[in-house]
């Protein structure tokens, strides 16, 4: 079974998804991670973020594994090519390359044929931007998780202290979350959006608790 959560940056999606996925025993995939790999690779290469057939090229050829550790649905790591990225793909400068290479639709279809073969292994709790439109439309549960603004910079402010890398500066993190929202809901190629049977859930108010709570109460309804 898939549990789709997409969203824009700083909703919770990973905080959330890691719980929702112990609660119920299902395994994590987080393909912004993957995008991230991607796009830390082509900036270590060298390569232009405009140049989109090496960008596919990457995404193609270089594979993304998940580091797994016994227990523990959320996986500890990443690596791409064999190179360990786990803390790389988390760094502004990451942040500020991410949405032009994912983006590019050859960058795409290379992520999404492995997130689908990946989420066909299992229960998986799937978080993203495409996930209840592109990657699993059958889902059989969607959540579309969102919050204000102001509460995604200061979430994602937090994470990057807690995680110790990425900025701690407010200012820095809304408009880098502002920046990557706009290039996200407008590109050509699957864009953040609300599947058409997502349930919405704006947390702005809300703690994860309680929105870990209403996302199993209605995978539960799906199980039955
Ligand atoms: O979720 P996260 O903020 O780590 O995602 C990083 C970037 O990866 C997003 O800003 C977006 O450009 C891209 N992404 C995407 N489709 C997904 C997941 C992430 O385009 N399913």
């Amino acid at each position: 079974m898939i549990i789709a959560i997409d969203g824009p940056s700083g909703a919770g999606k990973s905080t959330v998804s890691v719980q929702v996925a112990e609660r119920l025993g299902f395994s994590c995939l987080d393909t912004g991670a993957m995008y991230r790999c991607v796009a830390w690779f082509a900036v270590q290469e060298g390569v232009a973020l405009d140049d989109v057939e090496r960008l596919g090229d990457i995404a193609l050829t270089k594979p993304i594994r998940f580091i797994h550790e016994a227990g523990n649905p959320k996986p500890v790591g990443v690596t791409i090519d064999g190179i360990e990225a786990t803390r790389e793909i988390r760094t502004a400068e990451v942040d500020r390359a991410v949405s032009a290479v994912s983006a590019v639709p050859a960058v795409r279809r290379a992520l999404v044929a492995q997130q689908q073969a990946i989420g066909a292994e299992g229960d998986y709790v799937v978080e993203g931007r495409d996930i209840g439109t592109a990657v699993f439309p059958d889902a059989a549960c969607k959540v579309f998780l969102t919050a204000s603004d102001e509460v995604r910079a200061q979430r994602r402010v937090e994470q990057n202290r807690q995680r110790g890398v990425g900025s701690t500066d407010y200012e820095t993190v809304l408009q880098d979350i502002l920046r990557r929202d706009e290039l996200d809901s407008k590109r050509e190629a699957s864009p953040l959006a609300a599947a058409a049977d997502a349930v919405t859930i704006d947390s702005s108010s809300m703690t994860f608790q309680q929105v870990v709570d209403e996302i199993c109460r209605l995978a539960r309804e799906k199980m039955e």
